[in-house]
């Protein structure tokens, strides 16, 4: 059945980035419709920077934990404390809370919300884009309903079935498979864990090319790897994972796992009437696997887009989403992706990658970009002294590991050697 009203957009996907785009383009006053297929909790380790909970307004009682350290474990067993400066911290969310209070957001600010899977895309006599969905129930067998709207925005998360159906080479994105297990937190004080830390796990037994890491959630903790390695075993990796801390006896909610792509699509729009943004678009750091707030980012920037293309009548200016998002955030992915090609590949330059973030100046530099998402202007030379210290390190000039720890082969609950 084709509904008669044409709505000004249909945005694929209520996640955060399909719930952003959703809320600004109803709060413009445009005529929104969010298409989610619901029913399912995404994967994620829930860590969110202070930049998001600022430029997104996200209130307090959505967050279940702030962290205000990291600790990096490296191949030996060398740990190494990475604290946040004075107050700040980084926020976890819980995805199941997080997704659905953005979703009920754009509903109160005008978007109407639906359930439905997003099947394929025709256009109609008039021009318009008809979007076809399988409404509730059986995403196979449900009815087959079909929207109309002047502009599709695919925010439907990596492998975006938009994408694939729109754009060319959205198919052949590159990905990193994450699995995670959501595990109780213990009920007792424990030495392998720290509410008030993420643990972050660069180790080839864990990840032959990405890490590892347990975050903490409240009454809940993420245990979890990620490799784009098709042979290795992830789930086995997260099993040795939690055998080693102890945490193998805790009690496991949910197992569950999905692509991350990490890197930007060339083009994110048909030139004509569809765009993409968020994971379907590919913009997650690489090295870091960080998305919500690339998500939500490009989700404001598609939303700016698709209003001047629908005021002005001209579709070159989808275009901009992506430039502008390229222009913020370009060369930090492109340093992010070279990071991750070198100091991932073997457990050598592993043990030398966590050896290095003992340096304070690293440590502030990479906290100062994580929670602002800038790089620090404040202290040019601080900048120059890492270029020097990064190139010290990849020539294996510096000393990798501390002698104590290697001798220690205290993989656990060894004090932190910093
Ligand atoms: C295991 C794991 C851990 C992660 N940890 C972190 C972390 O700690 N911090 C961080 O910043 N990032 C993390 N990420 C990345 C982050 O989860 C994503 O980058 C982010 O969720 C992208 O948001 P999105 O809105 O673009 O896509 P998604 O969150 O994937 O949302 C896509 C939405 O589209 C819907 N959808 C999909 N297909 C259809 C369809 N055919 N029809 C209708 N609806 C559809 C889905 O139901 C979903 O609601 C992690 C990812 C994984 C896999």
């Amino acid at each position: 059945m084709t509904e008669q009203h044409i709505y000004d957009v249909v945005v694929v996907g209520g996640g955060p980035c399909g719930a952003t785009v959703a809320t600004d383009l109803a709060k413009a006053g445009r005529s929104v419709l969010l298409l989610d297929r619901a029913g399912r909790i995404k994967p994620c380790g829930g860590a969110i920077p202070p930049r998001l909970i600022r430029d997104f307004d996200i209130p307090d009682d959505i967050i279940v934990a702030k962290v205000n350290s990291a600790l990096m474990v490296s191949p030996s067993g060398q740990r190494v404390d990475m604290p946040i400066d004075g107050n700040g911290f980084v926020g976890m969310v819980d995805r199941e809370v997080f997704d659905e209070w953005l979703r009920e957001r754009a509903g109160r600010s005008g978007a109407e919300r639906r359930t439905g899977t997003f099947e394929t895309i025709t256009r109609a006599f008039d021009g318009t884009v008809l979007v076809h969905y399988r409404g509730k129930g059986d995403p196979e067998k449900g009815p087959c309903e079909q929207i109309r709207c002047r502009l599709v925005i695919g925010a439907d998360g990596a492998r975006s079935a938009v994408g694939r159906r729109e754009i060319p080479g959205a198919e052949r994105v590159p990905c990193v498979f994450a699995y995670h297990e959501i595990v109780e937190w213990p009920k007792e004080a424990s030495e392998a864990v720290d509410a008030r830390r993420c643990d972050v796990y660069y180790d080839g037994r864990f990840s032959p090319d990405f890490y590892s890491w347990i975050f903490p959630h409240g009454t809940t903790m993420s245990i979890g790897t990620g490799s784009a390695n098709k042979g290795f075993s992830l789930r086995g990796a997260v099993k040795d994972l939690r055998d080693l801390t102890g945490l193998d006896g805790m009690t496991t909610i949910r197992r569950e796992g999905a692509p991350i792509p990490l890197k930007p699509l060339k083009k994110w729009d048909n030139g004509k009437d569809v765009l993409l943004a968020g994971d379907a678009a590919g913009v997650v750091a690489p090295a870091s696997g960080e998305g919500i707030y690339y998500a939500m980012l490009s989700g404001r920037l598609a939303a700016e887009a698709a209003e001047k293309t629908l005021a002005t009548g001209d579709a070159r200016n989808l275009a901009l989403a992506r430039k502008r998002f390229m222009k913020a955030h370009g060369r930090v992915f492109w340093i992010l992706g070279i990071m991750q090609y070198f100091w991932y590949s073997s457990d050598k330059r592993r043990e030398r990658f966590v050896s290095m973030c003992r340096d304070k100046d690293v440590q502030k530099l990479t906290w100062d970009s994580y929670m602002n998402k800038e790089l620090v202007r404040k202290d040019p030379l601080a900048h120059v002294k890492i270029f020097f210290k990064d190139m010290a390190h990849l020539l294996g000039l510096l000393p990798a590991v501390d002698a104590d720890a290697r001798r220690s082969g205290d993989r656990r609950a060894g004090p932190s050697l910093q």
